[in-house]
């Protein structure tokens, strides 16, 4: 047979065989693909070639001397021996020497049966060491809560080193000091903890040794595959497992969002799912306290009590923590059953924006782009997503890209990670985006950086849009947003130019009384530059929790069924009416921050919250929590007792994501298969199965599902965008809706002929600023923002686990050194944040990060809630609040005057969206 061969293809021999390779390749990568073993150390599939550890030499024709494989380059009829007698003499010493600075304590060592070295001590039979031992002693390093680093057994192959600065783009540890004294240090030699590690554990995954060990050392028996429940990124891992404990999770390697790397949370986060504090027995409240029911007391109790608020008295919350099916079930039990479309989940506090923003300009509210696209990405523009502590995985891979050469434009108020690794930071006063958006569109225009051809074949309102232009005369802008001018320019031409472009927004974007307007300024640019719709280029909303965009798909918003099919449009309720049974209702439903407003009123009485700390994550939290004392009948529904549920009649233990199946969306619209690694704790059960059976003894027909794989097929019969999608389908991999029918591959670009706006067309809006609802003035003189942080996600899930509660235990309010200074506070002092709404005493973490006359704090934390702080001001559009300004003022607490203004929380803790 012959083989046609491209002028690329480069011929040569290995060990007598006719092989072939492409320019770049090198010995050892063309070696194992045509399998022909070489043996290694340092090298590792993902990371540079190092040629350190001499494990991989081996004799090239007419080189002097043996070579090391794992940097040698392949060239045309290059003749390789990768074994003769000297090949192997070699490799050995280079063994024997590193066994003799290793302790032979394999038995009691974290890596036994998983070392390399030990694996390659086997293979080479070696059954005694010749050499002396060189290396001095140096102490472990066990600061950081995970995992461990011990000197004596590294054998400084750089995996780890090369690990923090190639894939992470950290550059967190480093080899240090020579000879016989060199180990892996944190920078200034300070404990791994308290350097800038992120504590991700890639570098201990790679670790070819016991060097780097988790200090969790179980063994798992079994690798159950599937789908983190932290963040919206996606990521595919395997749980493992032993009995029912999951004693350890390793990334998915072939998932496409995130090729084998995990965070913090994905790795080490999920000790919450075996806490000793999950709830495990429904709970009763009688006479003020929660008592221990059956499930058949505590579901006949609920479906009585429903039953008696048929109507628009009923509202409820779907979780955006919970799996596809189960957001489908909440509100087809809502709208079904209980005959209300007053149902909403957890996007209604950040990314709802985004469904009404993009859907205005693009007709759909999904993210454009797979990630992957951000591979091919000559430019990104980074504007209120603090990607690195929200998205790690996906932060982590900006960071490594701006590294290698694309354009990084990062605008944020904050100097957060990001900025170090942009060629531009735009530090707008917060709540200025529009302004800045359409100066940018202004000079776009202006300097016919605007792609003609695109905006005349693709978007409407191109006239109009010019028009509100004469508003953004860059002077204005500058004083409006505090941008420079020149910069401002700067950022236009880069993303005009430098394309292909992408923009990665989030929640500093969305979660403003503006926000709608905000997403739409974003989509603005993307249209007039002709950046979507096309290969690495497009506009990404990092969507926040595991499956909040599942949750909106899935219908658990007032206005629309699962896949954004609208209540009030005849056709589509038919459709439902035949298919469900029942009548249903036209008009729209109440939105979430409305749910407890009239409940207020006295017109909202009962609420059934499913996985949703409603009490905490809702801006101006005292007056939801007076609304929901005043509620008549309220249902938890969650995996631990939160403090929300403190609030509840009745809590019901939910399953977690490791004791169920079912399928999550991620933030680029694949749907992703989880599944079952354990049986539920206690007794709890999976949250489909709950609302099931409360809809069962309510009467209503259409719940009788066995499993959750029954529940897709149903919404794929119904929605037309998931038509193709099946739990069969999903086995092989996860499908980007819309997935038209089972044969349609799905869509991982959108938009890419035409857009799905009633015209086609992308449209571009005229956007004028308005400022958002409060300023800074005398009273309260700083504006504080909100965030996440990259150790917690929600407190109910991350404070079970004692590693994330030992980096970070508690709130901060993070002010500039220069207001600190003034105020006469010092790091960690106790200071008291005041808003219109609240107060709260929390530590004070003095850091540049923040601007003068700006504060920051996350959102994670039952003890300093945040949330008594924020404005409930709405987006007219979208009702979401306005989270990232809120006009405060911050004083010291001397010692004796602290106190809180909240009752102290118990368990678990709150987050948006
Ligand atoms: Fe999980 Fe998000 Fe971390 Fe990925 S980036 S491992 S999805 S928390």
């Amino acid at each position: 047979m012959t083989t046609t061969l491209d002028e690329k293809t480069i011929e040569l021999t290995i060990d007598g065989k006719q092989v072939t390779g492409k320019p770049d390749e090198t010995v050892l990568l063309v070696a194992r693909r045509n399998r022909i073993h070489i043996p290694t150390l340092c090298n590792h599939a993902d990371l540079e070639p190092y040629g350190g550890c001499r494990m991989c030499l081996v004799e090239v024709k007419g080189v002097r001397g043996l070579t090391t494989s794992c940097t040698m380059k392949i060239a045309p009829g290059m003749e390789v021996k990768t074994f003769s007698p000297e090949i192997e003499q070699a490799r050995r010493v280079s063994l024997e020497l590193l066994l003799a600075d290793h302790p032979l304590e394999c038995l009691t060592c974290a890596k036994n049966q998983q070392c390399e070295l030990q694996t390659l001590a086997a293979e080479f039979g070696i059954d005694r060491i010749r050499f002396r031992k060189t290396r001095d002693y140096h102490p472990p390093d066990e600061s950081n809560p995970f995992f461990a680093y011990d000197p004596n057994k590294c054998i400084l192959c750089a995996r780890c080193v090369r690990t923090c600065r190639q894939l992470q783009g950290l550059g967190a540890i480093d080899l240090v000091n020579r000879g016989t004294r060199t180990i892996v240090s944190a920078a200034n030699g300070v404990p791994w903890v308290d350097s800038v590690c992120e504590s991700c554990g890639e570098c201990v995954s790679r670790c070819p040794t016991g060097a780097l060990a988790d200090k969790q050392r179980k063994q798992p028996l079994e690798k159950i595959k599937t789908t983190c429940t932290f963040c919206g990124t996606g990521c595919g891992l395997f749980l493992g497992v032993r009995g029912n404990e999951i004693v350890s999770v390793t990334a998915d390697r072939t998932n496409p969002v995130n090729l084998g790397r995990l965070c913090v949370k994905g790795r080490y986060g999920n000790a919450f799912v075996n806490s000793p504090k999950r709830l495990t027995k429904p709970l009763i409240k009688r006479n003020g306290k929660f008592e221990e029911a059956t499930w058949d007391e505590a579901l006949d109790l609920v479906a009585r009590k429903f039953a008696e608020y048929r109507g628009d008295a009923f509202t409820a919350v779907g979780s955006s923590r919970g799996s596809n099916e189960e957001c489908y079930l909440v509100q087809k039990f809502t709208r079904a059953v209980m005959n209300t479309n007053n149902v909403d989940n957890c996007a209604r506090l950040c990314h709802s924006p985004t469904v009404s923003g993009l859907t205005k300009s693009f007709g759909l509210g999904g993210g454009t782009n797979p990630l992957a696209d951000l591979h091919g990405a000559k430019c990104i523009f980074v504007i209120g997503s603090n990607t690195t502590e929200a998205h790690p995985v996906a932060g982590s891979l900006l960071r490594r890209l701006a590294d290698n050469g694309a354009t990084l434009i990062v605008a944020d108020p904050r100097k957060i990670d990001l900025t170090k690794h942009a060629d531009l930071w735009l530090s707008q006063k917060s709540g200025t985006d529009v302004p800045l958006l359409m100066g940018m569109a202004r000079v776009i225009i202006e300097e016919g950086l605007h792609d003609s051809n695109f905006i005349a074949s693709r978007c409407e309102n191109f006239d109009d849009f010019k028009a509100v232009l004469k508003y953004y005369d860059l002077d204005t802008v500058e004083s409006i947003t505090g941008v420079p001018k020149e910069q401002i320019v700067r950022a236009a031409r880069l993303y005009a130019t430098g394309g292909p472009a992408i923009i990665i927004y989030s929640l500093g974007i969305t979660e403003h009384s503006h926000g709608v307007d905000n997403v739409m300024g974003v989509a603005n640019l993307a249209l007039l530059t002709g950046n979507v719709g096309k290969p690495s280029a497009g506009v990404m909303p990092m969507r926040g929790q595991n499956n909040v965009q599942g949750a909106c798909d899935m219908g658990c918003g007032p206005t629309a069924y699962q896949g954004y099919q609208r209540v009030n449009d005849p056709e589509i309720r038919k459709k439902f009416e035949e298919a469900w049974g029942v009548p249903l209702r036209e008009e729209p439903g109440l939105y979430l921050v409305d749910f407890f407003n009239q409940a207020l009123e006295g017109n909202v009485k009962a609420l059934y919250c499913v996985g949703m700390d409603v009490a905490y994550s809702i801006a101006d939290a005292n007056r939801v929590q007076e609304a929901l004392r005043k509620m008549e009948f309220v249902v938890f529904q969650d995996i631990f007792l939160t403090d929300s549920a403190q609030f509840a009649d009745v809590v019901l233990p939910a399953a977690s994501f490791a004791e169920k199946d079912g399928t999550f969306t991620n933030l680029e619209r694949r749907v992703q298969l989880i599944r079952k690694a354990i049986e539920p704790i206690g007794e709890s059960k999976p949250d489909w199965w709950i609302t099931c059976e409360i809809a069962r003894r309510m009467g209503a027909r259409g719940f009788d599902f066995t499993n959750a794989a029954e529940i897709m097929d149903e919404i794929a019969r119904l929605t037309p965008s998931f038509a193709g999608i099946s739990f069969a389908r999903l086995e092989a991999g996860g499908i980007q809706w819309p997935c038209f029918g089972p044969d349609h591959p799905g869509t991982p670009r959108l938009h890419v002929e035409k857009f799905n706006t009633p015209t086609g067309l992308g449209h571009l809006s005229p956007l004028k600023y308005r400022p958002s609802a409060e300023s800074a003035d005398e009273d309260y003189p700083f504006i504080l923002t909100t965030g996440r942080s990259l150790y917690h996600f929600h407190l109910a899930m991350t404070s079970k686990v004692p590693g994330l509660m030992e980096i970070e235990p508690e709130e901060t309010v993070r002010l500039n050194p220069v207001d600190a200074e003034r105020l006469g506070i010092a790091d960690g002092d106790m200071v008291r944040v005041t808003s219109r709404r609240g107060a709260l005493d929390v530590r004070a973490k003095i850091t540049d990060v923040v601007k003068p006359s700006t504060l920051h704090m996350t959102f994670h934390f039952y003890d300093q809630p945040t949330n008594v702080l924020t404005n409930q001001a709405l987006d007219p559009v979208s009702k979401t609040p306005e989270y990232k300004v809120t006009a405060v003022r911050i004083e010291k607490v001397p010692a004796e005057g602290a106190c809180s203004t909240m009752a102290k929380a118990t368990e678990g803790g709150a987050g948006n969206g």
